[in-house]
């Protein structure tokens, strides 16, 4: 595999920003950490040095939630209008669509996905988030109620922002976890403080920068980029966090919630894990499944939380669905992300390379058939082929675990849909579920059967600012889109007169 320099994919503005100092965004001010600490940010592909940044710490979290605590109590933000609130979203929508390009190129040098991924998902998805819950701003209501009690009373609930919230997010979509956490928040009124992984703090640091084009109110938006057992767990422990949005894994989720109950029993919202079933019927349509579970558990190589990474097909048909996918997977093309002809870039850390190509022993020696991929390729890159594997079974740890790369397990099944809703439902998470079928009563109701908290009919890894996310089971606390996840920042008030 040939990787081009880096350096002659990036745009005149992509190449600006690297080249800039990265500091943390605290109140109106971008500072360095107080204790002088940074770390290194490598690029995926070549594993060579891109950027450093502040290693953020106690120290300089109790600073950014006294930025956050300000800017919401006394800052203009809480008392402005929602509608005005709603304005500051739009208007930032509009500045990271100009900036759409850029943006995706620092996103797909941080993460080594491919930077086609980043201009059709990554972009547009923060733009639509904003704009939605700019939507939002100006309609979040109380309601009045009839009650019971005797005598006159003026019964009515207010909602009110929640106050100070903390926003930790991985390294798989850091810009866009960053914004659809921040977006609900900010609509309800709350300020936020975002920790991006320490593997991809690149693009949260531009989000600043055009935080602050867009005239948001110092405090408003904080940024802390550093190691999630120090900056991430202060926040978490924080006594002046009010809530803790996180996104991550599921061992690290339960930390996160031991120390906001153990420390000021903050609200916990939690995004967590997965190990999505694709489930294909005997009557699928197969020039759709095929391509949709290849897309499901391929795209950005395997690192999606809802990703397809257990397929289960009915088993006359066992045979062409998995040789169809791996006939996909053979022929994606791997490359550096700045690539726009790459469609499977590496992993994103060594760390990452390392746990995956572990699941990958571990299959072999556990007897699974290699129908396609099994391989770490490309050098000093963290790259892994996509893998497709059979003879799998459930007691193993590839079907099992979360591997987070693309890493499919395929698995044929006998039986009609409570067969099929009994395998989908033999793990420990429920994040997200496809059914792939053409008759619409057993699409119904196996999706009634499937315990997660999104089942797509015929398509997989759906995400929209209007359709709830997020996980039953061990895979979260919480929905992160609608509605729903403006309620998370809100406290209800219950306020009774008696006339
Ligand atoms: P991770 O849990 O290791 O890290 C996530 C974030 O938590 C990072 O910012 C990290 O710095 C921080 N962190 C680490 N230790 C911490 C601690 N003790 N206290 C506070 N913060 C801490 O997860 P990861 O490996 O970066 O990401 C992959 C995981 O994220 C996968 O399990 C994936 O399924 C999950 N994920 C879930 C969703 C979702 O919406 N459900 C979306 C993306 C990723």
């Amino acid at each position: 595999m040939h990787i081009p320099d880096p350096k002659a994919l990036l745009g005149s503005a992509a190449a600006a920003f690297l080249a800039q100092p990265h500091k943390l965004l605290i109140g109106k001010d971008w500072v360095e950490s107080r204790s002088g600490e940074t770390l290194d940010v490598v690029d995926p592909a070549t594993g060579k040095l891109i950027a450093q940044v502040q290693s953020a710490d106690a120290a300089d979290a109790d600073l950014a939630v006294a930025a956050a605590r300000v800017a919401f109590e006394s800052g203009p933000w809480s008392l402005m209008t929602a509608a005005e609130r709603g304005k500051y979203l739009w208007r930032l929508a509009d500045i990271l669509s100009s900036h759409a390009e850029e943006l995706a190129q620092i996103e797909s040098l941080d993460t080594g996905r491919p930077v086609f991924e980043c201009q059709i998902v990554d972009v547009p998805g923060s733009v639509n988030m904003l704009q939605y819950m700019a939507g939002w701003a100006g309609k979040i209501n109380g309601e009045t109620m009839n009650v019971s009690m005797p005598g006159d009373f003026h019964t009515y609930t207010i909602r009110e922002p929640i106050g100070v919230v903390a926003i930790i997010v991985p390294w798989n979509y850091p810009l866009e976890l960053a914004v659809w956490r921040m977006a609900p928040a900010l609509a309800a009124g709350c300020t936020v403080i975002l920790k991006p992984a320490e593997q991809t703090p690149l693009s949260t640091i531009r989000l600043g920068q055009l935080v602050q084009e867009a005239g948001f109110p110092p405090g408003v938006i904080n940024v802390l980029t550093g190691y999630g057992e120090s900056v991430g767990a202060a926040l978490s422990a924080h006594m002046d966090v009010d809530a803790i949005s996180f996104t991550g894994s599921t061992a690290t989720g339960k930390l996160v919630a031991q120390a906001a109950v153990a420390s000021n029993l903050k609200r916990v919202f939690l995004e967590l894990g997965g190990k999505s079933p694709a489930i294909v019927l005997e009557d699928a349509d197969l020039d759709i499944a095929i391509p949709g579970v290849a897309g499901g558990i391929f795209f950005s190589a395997g690192q999606v939380c809802t990703a397809s990474s257990r397929l289960f097909v009915h088993e006359k048909i066992f045979d062409k669905v998995v040789s169809g996918i791996a006939n996909i997977a053979r022929g994606l093309k791997l490359g550096h992300g700045l690539d726009p002809q790459t469609r499977l870039g590496p992993l994103v850390s060594s760390e990452q390379l390392t746990r995956v190509r572990g699941y990958l022993e571990q299959g072999r020696a556990d007897g699974v058939e290699m129908l396609a991929g099994g391989n770490h390729v490309g050098g000093d890159g963290y790259f892994v082929e996509a893998t497709v594997m059979a003879n799998v079974s459930a007691s193993m740890s590839v079907y099992r675990e979360e591997i987070f790369g693309p890493v499919l397990c395929a698995m044929p099944f006998s039986g009609d849909i409570e067969e099929a809703a009994r395998l989908a439902n033999d793990t420990i998470y429920g994040l997200h579920a496809s059914i792939w079928t053409q008759n619409l009563r057993n699409a119904h109701l196996l999706a009634r059967r499937v315990k997660s908290g999104n089942v797509c009919i015929n398509t997989h890894n759906f995400f929209d600012p209007a359709f709830p996310m997020g996980g039953y089971k061990q895979s979260g606390w919480g929905r992160a889109a609608g509605f729903a996840a403006i309620e998370h920042y809100t406290e209800m008030k219950g306020v009774v007169a008696r006339l």
